[in-house]
């Protein structure tokens, strides 16, 4: 196969990773877009099977180490998709992140190790200095996106004691000096290992490398975990990127930019969404100590509660009426107990609204796949900034298992999610709140809005009361 066909080849896979971006970046175009990129995948997967048949002069042995990795990572991945909750599939993410990162690393002591193997474009040459260069920053970012991911990971699930996996923040005096101090340690071992090719620079920069991913992550928590997801995703695709310029393969640099590029326009999205600046976020997890304080200190105080009788009541009184879905909806499955319910309305003459807050949830998106998995019109469905000036109008605004993006905490200074927009929910004339308990949401905060004398709180799972709720409206 020649090196032209190989390079058109990655052209046309490239082309498909393109077409999978643009069709991700809306539900109803998703599908498609899924299908685009496995067929770019298995585009660039065949193609670098025929390469590495190629360089290894016909003989196909190389390629049966390649198979058995497919067949294993393969398999694995196929049944943890399938397997995977919802809810968890942020955890799955950072771990993907994590074996990019580990990947990365891999190849570049592989390559570190081999270097005449490795230069494909002249065989037999060791890898030029400048590329040396491009192989620490992909092995340097391969592994702050390997050890920052496994922290995310355990942060993200919440089910492990350790201390460096809880959710709050993690810091100590000097935290900000030492990560500097690191920082340019890694950045002069790196220099060291492309003037030198020594393997103890290389070996000692990966070191701390892992040390620094930690580092970076562990005072980051509560509700500015979205960026990290996001943030992450983009080291994993620069990493990608900085070995495929060591390694000279096109298909590597693209893919790995596109995941980067991508991963970092998300970032700032989120970053928008949270109105927090990127270094503000990277500089130390904004108020994490408060948000724990506040949780701990948490005091007694009276709510209205209701039953969901009593919700569909004034519900059913209601002219117009807007759907708030949190990160409760989704533990309880409910995304088509909720259809279901809006159905029931919409048949009485009542206006229903979905509104959706860009972090709901635990995933860039979360709120909108659950509904595009119960078929909820996407013209019922609202971004945040549209529907926050139609709820000073609604009759009804009904919290389901949401609580950080619509706690009007974000409006008191000093609160650790000051300055987050939220969806005003506290402008409705009535708000319904369901959820099983008084429990804080993600960024451990009490919640004002429940307390407020038009809020109902309505208790239990969001599936059973949303059931009921329909019963009672029939
Ligand atoms: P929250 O985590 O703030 O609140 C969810 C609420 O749902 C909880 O208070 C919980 O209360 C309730 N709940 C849980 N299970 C059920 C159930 N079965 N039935 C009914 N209620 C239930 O969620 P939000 O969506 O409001 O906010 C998302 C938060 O997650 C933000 O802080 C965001 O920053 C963070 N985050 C978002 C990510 C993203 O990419 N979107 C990624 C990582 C973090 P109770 O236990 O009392 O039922």
């Amino acid at each position: 196969m020649s090196m032209n066909l190989v390079t058109l080849l990655y052209l046309v896979a490239s082309v498909f990773f393109i077409q999978a971006l643009k069709g991700l970046s809306h539900p109803t175009t998703s599908l498609r877009g899924n299908l685009f990129g496995m067929v770019g995948m298995a585009i660039a997967i065949v193609t670098t099977g025929a390469l590495i048949v190629e360089i290894s002069g016909g003989k196909a042995q190389g390629m049966v180490y390649v198979l058995g990795a497919l067949v294993v990572g393969g398999a694995a991945g196929t049944l943890m998709a399938r397997r995977v909750e919802m809810t968890k599939m942020p955890e799955l993410v950072a771990f993907m992140h994590s074996m990019i990162g580990l990947a990365a690393v891999f190849i570049a002591v592989a390559a570190v190790a081999e270097p005449y193997a490795f230069n494909i474009v002249a065989k037999g040459q060791p890898i030029p200095a400048g590329n040396r260069l491009e192989l620490f920053l992909g092995a340097a970012i391969g592994a702050i996106t390997f050890s920052g991911s496994v922290i995310a990971f355990g942060k993200l699930s919440g089910k492990y004691k350790f201390r460096l996996f809880q959710g709050a923040p993690v810091s100590f005096p000097g935290q900000h000096k030492l990560n500097l101090v690191l920082g340019l340690a890694t950045v002069a071992l790196g220099i060291t290992f492309m003037l030198t090719g020594s393997w103890t620079a290389f070996f000692a920069m990966l070191a701390l490398s892992f040390v620094m991913g930690v580092l970076i992550i562990i005072p980051i928590g509560g509700a500015d975990m979205p960026v990290v997801v996001s943030m992450l995703n983009s080291y994993s695709g620069w990493a990608a990127a900085g070995i495929g310029f060591s390694l000279n393969n096109s298909m590597l640099i693209i893919a790995g930019s596109l995941v980067g590029s991508s991963g970092a326009i998300l970032s700032y999205i989120m970053c928008k969404a949270m109105n927090r600046s990127f270094f503000n976020v990277i500089g130390g997890g904004f108020g994490g100590e408060t948000a724990t304080a506040a949780s701990g200190a948490k005091e007694q105080r009276p709510v209205k509660s209701g039953s969901a009788d009593d919700a569909a009541f004034i519900l059913g009184n209601a002219e117009t009426v807007i759907i708030v879905p949190g990160y409760g909806l989704a533990v309880a499955r409910a995304q088509h107990s909720v259809k279901e319910l809006a159905q029931k309305l919409t048949d009485k003459g009542i206006t229903v609204k979905y509104a959706i807050h860009p972090v709901a949830g635990r995933m860039p998106g979360h709120m909108n796949v659950l509904l595009a998995e119960a078929e909820v019109p996407y013209d019922q469905v609202f971004e945040m900034e549209d529907i926050n000036a139609e709820f000073g109008q609604a009759d009804v605004a009904i919290i389901l298992g949401a609580n950080d993006v619509v706690n009007p905490a974000a409006h008191v200074k000093g609160s650790a999610i000051y300055g987050m927009p939220i969806l005003e929910a506290y402008k409705a004339k009535t708000v319904i709140v369901n959820k099983r308990s008084m429990a804080a949401g993600y960024a451990g905060l009490d919640n004002e809005l429940f307390y407020m004398d038009k809020t109902m709180m309505v208790f239990g799972d969001a599936k059973k009361i949303i059931e009921d709720m329909g019963k009672a409206i029939e």
